[in-house]
């Protein structure tokens, strides 16, 4: 508690400035004798704030030792786990009830934090993790090439590999039965996998995950039957993934793309990734993506929880859904006249005639959208006395008139 004092009176003043006393009540001494009067006067200052001051707390040793301090040599996300996760997560779960009525159970979700949380489901929290160049992380993986181009140098590539080599195959597919994912082990002139799998992931996830999951599962499977110092190459179909498994890994499926990393840089022989064009033929690209079919209909992983990416995609949805029944709900409010554009309501995206119609033309267009404007209606609700009611060419000012009017017609080339 801060302990609030009056402020010093003039006389009081006065006699500090005698003295030579500041007005927090040091000395103004030079030299050592000064510095050590000082500390003295501030150790005494400290004793009387009570510990939850926030200058005691930031006194206390442990702030100011060595294990907490972060150096550069820290990879963030080490550093992240260190601190703990960021404030607002604590608030993110409700209280626990201490006394009375269900105690021992959680409070109902209030706070916005809280009732946003639990929309978010329990997705893995991504990590703090710092970007990731590796040779090549920054080219297109496609090369810019066709996909029958590819396809065409692939088959030659993988013709040409030692038989001792390991290619993985990974994919990942969505249907109506859910989202898979599925890889092959293969060797360059064996016609059956070394090694195979699949699996399903959870409903609350997208396609890119399952492309995350499938290149993760069929490297590590593949390092495991590997014998040390082999190369292994990754060829994945989608180019969004082969650039996180070469480069900085997404948010979403962090964690396999971190530990395809871990793994990468662990292994004793060299590990690439390569793009193989998907429905090109490709023989284990067809068989990664039948896998992946089969994988949808499986049974759940039970480890497979929602992702950041399938939360996000599910609450876009919702929002969607939120604002068309806003719109149905409001619209019937709305005049006859503007119901009949039949016009959605999109807060997002621009409407195309902002982009297009200047200023002048943009004004006749709403106006005639809205009916209010240069019209004899209008003119007339509102008893607007002096008022031209008709158009030049004799006829009444009606809100579509100014694209049926006869002198308008005649130079009808020049419209927008
Ligand atoms: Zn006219």
């Amino acid at each position: 508690m801060v302990r609030r004092q009056n402020p010093p009176s003039q006389k009081q003043i006065s006699s500090r400035q005698r003295t030579g006393q500041c007005e927090i009540g040091m000395a103004r001494r030079a030299g050592p004798a000064g510095y050590q009067h000082r500390c003295k006067g501030n150790s005494a200052r400290l004793a009387h704030h009570t510990k939850r001051h926030p200058v005691p707390r930031r006194c206390a040793p442990n702030r100011r030792s060595s294990t907490r301090r972060i150096t550069p040599s820290v990879r963030p996300s080490t550093a992240l786990r260190r601190r703990g996760p960021p404030p607002l997560v604590s608030r993110m779960e409700p209280p626990i009830i201490s006394r009375g009525r269900g105690q021992g159970t959680q409070h109902r979700a209030r706070t916005k934090v809280q009732l946003a949380a639990r929309e978010c489901g329990g997705f893995t929290r991504p990590l703090l993790a710092g970007p990731r160049y590796t040779n090549g992380s920054r080219t297109d993986p496609t090369g810019h090439r066709s996909k029958a181009a590819a396809a065409k140098e692939f088959c030659q590539w993988y013709s040409e590999l030692p038989p001792w080599e390991l290619v993985v195959f990974s994919g990942g597919s969505q249907g109506k039965d859910g989202i898979g994912y599925g890889y092959v082990v293969m060797q360059q002139g064996q016609e059956r996998p070394l090694a195979s799998g699949k699996g399903k992931l959870d409903d609350c996830s997208v396609v890119f995950d399952a492309e995350a999951l499938g290149a993760w599962c069929g490297t590590e499977r593949a390092l495991q039957v590997a014998s040390p110092g082999t190369n292994v190459t990754l060829c994945a179909d989608n180019t969004a993934a082969i650039w996180c498994l070469r480069g900085t890994a997404s948010e979403t499926s962090q964690w396999a793309f971190l530990a395809f990393h871990k793994a990468v840089r662990e292994w004793s022989g060299n590990v690439q990734v390569k793009w193989s064009p998907g429905h090109m033929g490709i023989r284990g690209n067809e068989l990664a993506d039948g896998l992946a079919k089969e994988g949808q209909k499986s049974a759940p992983d039970l480890e497979a929880g929602p992702t950041l990416a399938g939360v996000r995609a599910g609450i876009r949805f919702r929002l969607r859904q939120i604002r068309l029944h806003h719109w149905l709900k409001n619209r019937n409010g709305l005049s006859r006249r503007y119901r009949a554009w039949k016009l959605r309501y999109d807060t997002r995206q621009h409407p195309a005639e902002l982009e297009i119609l200047s200023r002048p033309q943009l004004h006749h267009f709403l106006a005639i959208r809205t009916g209010h404007g240069d019209f004899s209606w209008y003119h007339r609700k509102f008893k607007h006395g002096s008022a031209e009611l008709k158009c030049s060419c004799g006829a009444a000012k009606t809100p579509e008139h100014i694209v049926m009017c006869r002198k308008v017609l005649g130079c009808f080339d020049k419209w927008p």
